[in-house]
C-alpha cells in the first residue's frame, strides 16, 4: 500500500479507505451508467476536521480529489477523470435539532434528500426542494449544483433554501457561516458562492437549511394538450394561480413508454401533459378544475385531492426517470428557455435527430412552470453525431445548456456556450484564488490537471 493510503486510513480509520479496484469501479461510473472514469481510492471523512486533513495529504502529494455526494450528478461531476481520490459525503450525516421558531435545521452535508424532507414532515413542515433522485442525492450536492426541481416554482432553487454552511477550502481552512439572524450584509456572502459551485471552491460539509410552513390541501391535475403550443400557453397562465406548487412536462411519447413497457396506467392520453399541483390552507379543487376549463384541454382532465388519487398523477411523472433508460443510457439535455422558444425548439430538435440519428426517442418533460426542461434521446447509444449540435440548437434558441444539472466533466468544453469570455476568465481567478494548484474536482467546470490514468 502506498504512502497516500496508509495516511488517509491514519486519519480516517482503515475501514473508511476504499482500494478494491471492483469497489472502485462502481464509484467511478456515473448515474447513468455511460461514462466510467478512474479513482485510487475512496476516502469517508467523519467530520469537517477529517476533511480538511484528507485535503491537506492529498494536495501536497500532488493527487486531484473528487467530491462524491449522492453519486446522481447527470453530468459526470462526481466521476473521478485523473486516478483521483474520491472523497465521499456519506458519513457526514449529522441531523441536528429542528428550529420551529426559525423554522430551519442544520444537517450534514451527506444527509440525503429524503430524509430531510422526512423529517421537515415530522415537524408539519416542507423542505422546498425535491427531486426524483430524492433517494440518493444529498444536500451536499444539491447546494453544489445548485439543484432545482419539482417544486422550484414556488419555492426556488437549493440556494434560496439555504440559510448557512459550512465548508472545507482546497487549503484545509474551514469556514463556518451561520448567522443567528436572517439579515446578513457584513461582508462578502460567502455561503452563496457556494451555491452551483460544483465542487471547485471547497468541499460543503455542513448546511443549514429553511424549512416551510406545510400546506394543509393539495389538489393535483393531469391535463392533456393536442399541441405544445396549448400546453405552454396554459403553463404559463397557471404559473399566476394561488398556491402554484409544481407545474410539470410530459411527452406523450414517455407516458406512452410507461404504459406499454412498464405497465403503468395513466387517466389521460394525449401528445402533450400537464401535471399541475396547488397547496394552501384551503381547498382548490374546483378552482383547478375551472382554471383547467379555460385551457385548450384535449379531453377531460384527471383531478384528485386525496393522497392515493394524487400519488397515481404523480407517479406518472415520477415513472420518467424509469421510462429514459429503457433502451440503456440516454442523451441528456437539460435547458431553459423562454416559453415562446420551447415549441420551435422541440421542432428544431426532433428535425435534428430525425437527421443525425433517425432510430433515436426523443422524449422531453420537466419544469415547464420555469422553462428548464429536460430533452432525453432514447435509443442513441452513439451520442457524438446530436450532442454538441443539440446543444448549439438550444443556444441558437436564446436558451441556457444547463438549467439545473451544471456542466459537470461532461458539458465543460461548452461553458463558452453559455458565458462571455470575460465571465470565464472571472470564474477562473475566483478557482485559482481558492485552489491554486488546481487539484479539487479537477475535471468540473475547467481542467486544471492533466488527464492520467490510475496507477
Ligand atoms: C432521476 C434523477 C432526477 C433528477 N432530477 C433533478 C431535478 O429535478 N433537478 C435537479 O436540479 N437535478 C436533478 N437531478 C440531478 C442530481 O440529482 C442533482 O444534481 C443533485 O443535486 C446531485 O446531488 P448528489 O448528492 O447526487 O451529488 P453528486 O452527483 O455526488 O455530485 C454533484 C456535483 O457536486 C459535487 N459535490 C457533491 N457533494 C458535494 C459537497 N458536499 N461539497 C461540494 N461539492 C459537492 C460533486 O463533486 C459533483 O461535481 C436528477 C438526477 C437523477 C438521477
Amino acid at each position: 500500500m502506498s504512502t497516500l493510503e496508509s495516511k488517509l486510513e491514519a486519519i480516517v480509520g482503515a475501514a473508511h479507505v476504499l482500494t478494491d479496484p471492483d469497489v472502485l469501479v462502481g464509484w467511478s461510473t456515473d448515474w447513468t451508467g455511460r461514462d466510467r472514469g478512474s479513482a485510487r481510492a475512496v476516502v469517508r471523512p467523519g467530520d469537517a476536521e477529517q476533511v480538511a486533513e484528507v485535503l491537506n495529504v492529498c494536495r501536497a502529494s500532488g493527487v486531484p480529489v473528487t467530491i462524491h455526494g449522492g453519486g446522481t450528478s447527470l453530468v459526470s461531476g462526481a466521476v473521478p477523470r485523473n486516478a483521483d481520490v474520491l472523497l465521499s459525503t456519506s458519513r457526514l450525516v449529522e441531523v441536528g435539532e429542528v428550529d420551529r421558531t426559525h423554522k430551519c435545521v442544520r444537517v450534514g452535508a451527506g444527509t440525503k434528500l429524503q430524509t430531510l424532507r422526512a423529517l421537515a414532515a415530522e415537524h408539519g413542515l416542507l423542505f422546498g426542494v425535491d427531486l426524483s433522485a430524492r433517494d440518493s442525492a444529498t444536500i451536499g450536492g444539491m447546494v453544489a449544483t445548485n439543484a432545482g426541481g419539482l417544486h422550484t416554482v414556488r419555492y426556488g432553487r437549493t440556494s434560496a433554501q439555504v440559510r448557512g454552511l459550512e465548508a472545507v477550502l482546497p487549503d484545509g481552512s474551514i469556514i463556518k457561516r451561520f448567522p443567528k439572524v436572517p439579515d446578513d450584509r457584513s461582508g462578502l456572502d460567502l455561503v452563496s458562492l457556494f451555491a452551483g459551485s460544483e465542487g471547485v471552491l471547497g468541499v460543503v460539509t455542513a448546511v443549514e437549511v429553511v424549512l416551510r410552513p406545510r400546506p394543509r390541501h393539495r389538489v393535483t391535475a393531469l391535463a392533456g394538450f393536442s399541441t405544445l403550443e396549448e400546453l405552454v400557453a396554459a403553463a404559463i397562465s397557471l404559473r399566476g394561480a394561488e398556491g402554484v406548487d409544481a407545474l410539470e412536462l410530459l411527452d406523450g411519447v414517455g407516458v406512452s413508454l410507461a404504459v406499454e413497457r412498464l405497465g403503468l396506467s395513466c387517466p389521460v392520453k394525449a401528445e402533450w401533459l400537464l401535471l399541475v399541483e396547488l397547496a394552501s390552507d384551503r381547498e382548490q379543487l374546483v378552482e383547478l378544475a375551472e382554471l383547467l376549463a379555460s385551457a385548450d384541454v384535449a379531453e377531460e382532465p384527471a383531478i384528485s385531492q386525496d393522497s392515493v388519487g394524487r400519488g397515481k398523477l404523480w407517479q406518472v411523472r415520477e415513472s420518467f426517470a424509469e421510462v429514459t433508460r429503457l433502451f440503456g443510457p440516454p442523451a441528456k439535455f437539460d435547458l431553459s428557455l423562454n416559453f415562446e422558444s420551447v415549441a420551435p425548439f422541440a421542432e428544431d430538435a426532433v428535425a435534428l435527430l430525425a437527421a443525425e440519428a433517425p432510430d433515436a426517442i426523443p422524449v422531453l418533460f420537466g419544469h415547464i412552470g420555469d422553462g428548464n426542461l429536460h430533452l432525453n434521446v432514447l435509443r442513441c447509444p452513439d451520442t457524438s453525431r446530436v450532442f454538441a449540435p443539440m446543444l448549439a440548437l438550444i443556444a441558437k434558441h436564446g436558451g441556457n445548456i444547463s438549467s439545473e444539472h451544471g456542466l459537470g466533466s461532461l458539458k465543460r468544453d461548452y461553458l463558452s456556450l453559455a458565458r462571455s469570455p470575460e465571465e470565464i476568465a472571472a470564474m477562473r481567478s475566483i478557482k485559482r484564488a481558492f485552489d491554486p494548484e488546481g487539484y479539487l474536482n479537477s475535471a468540473v467546470l475547467f481542467p486544471t490537471v492533466a488527464e492520467r490514468s490510475a496507477p
